[in-house]
């Protein structure tokens, strides 16, 4: 399968391309609404004629490589194909608006050759050159890079490989609010999200102090919050990153595929409960560390697989039967008494269930008699 990694590197973009190019996106868009027909529902009657004639007046002031016209009326049919898919189930609001400032520079428009991606910008003399190999952390084993978006400061550069997917065993995660417990070759292991918490909570705690502002500064307070909420999201998804770059050496070493929760079976039920701030960071928590976990082993050919994660903390490991809360963390069986850690019953109902090669109950149990589950085998990572 294709697996495909995404980069964001500052770049100083040309002024003139990024403002011509949302200018045209803009005059684009106003023709291809008038060609969006609404009876009972919307749908889009731009035939290759006037797809034609758009292009041609686009292109009459445009001294810009010919391909981004190509590029803006395509983005903007999908924006306007998107709009159309929600009014036709009678979500979408107000019509598309061009807000962004973002050029889609498509595989036509660039070459790679030396570690050097060259764009071109005007024909044949004009150029953006960006030196690929001053970014260590770019993979160097791509087997060619999809397209380019440009903002005015930086690039996302999206590299691609086909790779075969492949696990000589499986690991499990159970992510929660506090920690991520992971069973990794017969061993449980804790990762702690304190250090994540505490990025949470601090910004939680300033944006009630500016919440309070609002009322006398609306806008002051309103670019506040926008300033705050990208530094939480950085700060975070900074955190899981490094988080996700250990586990997958790990795995890598012993090539070890991933089992994780699906999600989508409890939509609704627990997670989209969104008032409540330790719901919606432990909502986070579990989306962002699957998908970044699941890119990352993608892309050294390691598989992923998700099972539904439904009782997984309350069905027995060892004889299946139910377990019921037993003060603090613990469960315990109501059928054969087996009294563990619940993020413990969690991980390892997860890695029975999802792994071909996994225990038995019989085998788990032999683990357990054997203390492998106990304190000491215990690995506590902070
Ligand atoms: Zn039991």
């Amino acid at each position: 399968m294709e697996v495909f990694k995404s980069y964001r590197i500052p770049v100083e973009a040309p002024k003139d391309l990024v403002e011509g190019y949302f200018t045209i996106k803009k005059k684009a868009l106003e023709v291809i609404l008038s060609h969006v027909k609404i009876s009972r529902k919307a749908h889009l009657e731009f035939k290759s004629e006037a797809r034609r004639e758009l292009r041609d007046e686009l292109s009459r002031s445009w001294r810009f490589s010919k391909h981004y016209v190509d590029s803006a009326i395509n983005s903007v049919i999908g924006l306007v194909k998107g709009w159309m898919t929600l009014y036709n189930r009678g979500k979408a609001g107000s019509k598309p608006e061009i807000t962004k400032r973002t050029v889609y520079i498509k595989n036509t428009l660039f070459s790679f050759r030396n570690g050097v991606l060259k764009i071109s910008i005007e024909p044949n003399k004009r150029y953006l050159e960006v030196e690929l190999t001053k970014y260590s952390w770019i993979p160097k084993d791509f087997d060619k890079i999809g397209g380019l978006l440009m903002t005015e400061k930086e690039l996302v550069i999206t590299v691609k490989k086909e790779v075969e997917l492949r696990a000589d065993g499986w690991s499990s995660f159970d992510v929660n609010l506090a920690n991520i417990t992971a069973f990794i070759d017969g061993k449980i292991e804790w990762y702690y999200l304190r250090g994540l918490y505490h990025i949470h909570r601090t910004y939680e705690i300033k944006r009630r102090k500016i919440q309070k502002l609002a009322k006398l500064k609306p806008k002051t307070s309103k670019k506040l919050l926008e300033k705050y909420s990208r530094r939480e999201g950085n700060r975070a998804k900074d955190f899981m990153h490094k988080l996700t770059t250990r586990i997958t050496r790990k795995l890598k070493e012993k090539n070890f595929g991933a089992i994780l929760e699906n999600l989508r079976g409890i939509k609704g039920r627990i997670l989209n409960d969104s008032k409540d701030m330790n719901r919606r960071l432990s909502k986070w928590n579990a989306r962002t560390f699957q998908s970044m976990l699941e890119y990352k082993l993608k892309w050294f050919g390691l598989d992923v697989k998700y099972v539904n994660p439904r009782r997984s903390s309350k069905t027995c490991p060892l004889c299946s039967g139910s377990m019921a809360s037993y003060g603090g963390r613990s469960m315990k069986c109501e059928e054969c008494g087996l009294l563990i850690n619940r993020d413990i019953v969690a991980v390892l109902n997860l890695q029975m269930w999802g792994s071909r090669y996994g225990f038995t109950p019989k085998a788990l149990n032999e683990l357990i008699e054997r203390e492998e589950l106990s304190n000491e085998s215990i690995h506590i990572i902070t």
